[in-house]
């Protein structure tokens, strides 16, 4: 076949041939660029998180028919340890939990513990219903790497401090071990001395109560759970001395109302303590408070991507120093 006019017909040829390669390479190209974005997406939902608070507790153990969950006010999905467990672990493996210092009662623990060992480190757990074990069990305990952490202590609610001479021997051996330390400070639940707890006073959620101890034992690893929140000159003011003391983020993460926990988090970031801030759940009784704490993290913009890093994972890393300890690992 003749071409009237040879070289306009393959111009067009070669143009409209030039338009479908670029177009192609258009589609792939955004076929590239989408998939790197959900590659990129997947990676950051799939990057792993440290919570340096979480809790097994027993079938009952906040109150026999379960606890509202305080910001949502529906209630817990379940009483019954066994399902709590359950939607826990499935909740941690969802944000990609690789790692819970978790405490509570040592019996429910060990059935924690035995479900995930990867996942657990087991910590020692202090309250008003639960006491310390016999100081020489669990130097065994610590030994064989059966237990890891030695907190929560949540001497608050029975009217104590980390300096009360009950705490001597656990912290003599915590600092002789290298074990990390985790003490409850800030506040506890709306009508607590109404309550459960008699003896429970604000004022012994003052991290600053925690400087003798610090002075006495200077090599403890120690960390103040919920942030101090919300004691923040006290605690900005123990962080900038002791460098040694870290906090997580529990709670006060997603239970407190945002703007609060955004502003109080600014002010902890913005006195440069970014590389000593944790994650932490607090997760009782109510397996989506594992999201919504991370929620909590995620959506403070004024975070830059290698502070949530941190935040997430890094900090407690170096905290735990799991590099150097295979046992936590
Ligand atoms: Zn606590």
């Amino acid at each position: 076949m003749k071409y009237p006019n040879k070289s306009l017909a393959s111009k067009l040829f070669l143009s409209g041939e030039r338009k479908i390669l670029q177009f192609l390479l258009l589609i792939y190209g955004c076929i590239g660029i989408l998939s790197l974005i959900s590659c990129q997406n997947t990676m950051n939902k799939n990057r792993p998180i440290i919570d340096m608070h979480l809790h097994s507790y027993p079938t009952g153990y906040m109150g026999e028919a379960g606890m509202p969950n305080p910001v949502t006010g529906k209630p817990s999905s379940s009483i019954i340890e066994e399902a709590i467990l359950e939607a826990t672990l499935a909740e941690m493996h969802r944000y990609n939990i690789t790692l819970a210092v978790t405490s509570g009662p040592l019996d429910a623990l060990n059935r924690w513990k035995s479900k995930e060992p990867e996942r657990i480190l087991g910590g020692v757990f202090f309250d008003e219903l639960t006491q310390l074990p016999n100081v020489e069990e669990l130097k065994e305990q610590f030994t064989e790497g059966r237990l890891e952490v030695l907190g929560e202590l949540v001497a608050q609610m029975k009217g104590l401090t980390l300096s009360d001479t009950l705490f001597e021997p656990y912290l003599t051996l915590a600092e002789e071990l290298d074990i990390p330390v985790g003490i409850h400070t800030g506040v506890g639940p709306s009508e607590t001395p109404y309550t459960c707890c008699p003896e429970f006073r604000v004022k012994y959620g003052n991290p600053v109560l925690l400087e003798e101890v610090l002075v006495r034992y200077p090599k403890l690893q120690i960390y103040l759970m919920h942030g101090g929140w919300p004691y923040l000159e006290e605690t900005k003011a123990i962080m900038s001395v002791y460098p040694q003391v870290y906090a997580d983020l529990a709670t006060i993460d997603w239970i407190i109302p945002r703007e609060e926990f955004h502003e109080y988090l600014k002010d902890l970031i913005r006195a440069g303590f970014g590389k000593r801030l944790m994650f932490g759940s607090d997760q009782m009784v109510w397996p989506e408070a594992i999201g919504m704490a991370v929620e909590g993290i995620e959506s403070a913009k004024f975070l830059t991507k290698v502070e949530k890093r941190d935040i997430f994972y890094n900090n407690a890393a170096r905290f735990l120093k799991l590099n150097e300890t295979v046992n936590l690992r």
